[in-house]
């Protein structure tokens, strides 16, 4: 859900990362849904996804014992360190500067995989789509998967079972990495992997449409149209959506 509160020192817009990535990557016209909290219905594809990322989870809890990782480690940037899969919750907050009272943008959610690898931060996640066929002749991922990826590489980290106000730890790395993996959900296997260094586009990228969102959300600036068809056909809200095509 996306929720707008009026703080002491700034105004603050809290959503989950999928729902700003929905919104901002692929129709932002879902915005007024995820405000008012209506949940879409979940696809055939989506109901599959789940199921298949519980099982990558309980294979992985099967196969490897994660032993608590101390700060020392993490802050040793030499060392690699792995967290389990599902098990690390993350947030990621983003002041905006205006002329009246500031913007406090906050994105939380829980990624699929993250690990540190020879000094580099990596997020992982996996999409299970209903059709392999949009990926066939692509050579990147859409906009909404690298900005949910992006978001999570961006943020700070928790332990998903701590609580409280200090549970947020940050993994030290020289450089960060975003992997996309398409499963093919007959094989349970990668169809296609994407891979991506953050450079300073993926940082504006990230950032310029964490400002769209927030100017969205709270009405300074208009929703734009996709004019895609194909967009609005598997949309969850395409009942209740008065800009349906
Ligand atoms: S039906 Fe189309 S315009 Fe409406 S929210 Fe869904 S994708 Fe956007």
């Amino acid at each position: 859900m996306i929720e707008v509160k009026d703080g002491k020192n700034y105004r603050v817009i809290s959503s989950n990362v999928t729902e700003f990535s929905d919104s901002v990557g692929y129709c932002e016209h879902k915005i007024p849904f995820f405000m008012e909290g209506l949940k879409a219905p979940p696809s055939q594809a989506v109901i599959r996804g789940s199921a298949m990322h519980e099982a990558a989870e309980a294979k992985e809890k099967e196969q490897f014992v994660f032993e608590p990782i101390t700060a020392a480690e993490l802050a040793d940037m030499t060392r690699n360190v792995e967290f389990a899969r599902e098990d690390i919750s993350t947030r990621l907050m983003f002041p905006i500067k205006t002329q009246d009272k500031p913007i406090m943008v906050i994105l939380f959610g829980r990624a699929d995989k993250i690990y540190r690898m020879d000094e580099t931060l990596v997020v992982e996640e996996d999409k299970f789509p209903a059709s392999l066929d949009r990926y066939e002749g692509r050579f990147e991922p859409f906009a909404g998967q690298k900005l949910q990826a992006l978001a999570y590489l961006n943020s700070r980290f928790a332990d998903g079972q701590e609580q409280g106000p200090d549970k947020w730890f940050d993994i030290n790395h020289s450089k960060k990495e975003w992997v996309i993996r398409i499963m093919d959900r007959e094989k349970n296997e990668p169809f296609r992997i994407y891979k991506g260094v953050q450079n300073e586009e993926a940082e504006q990228f990230l950032y310029s449409s964490i400002e769209r969102f927030a100017y969205l959300v709270l009405g300074i600036v208009p929703r734009e149209h996709h004019n895609t068809m194909s967009k609005c056909r598997p949309c969850g809200y395409k009942d209740k959506c008065e800009f349906r095509l």
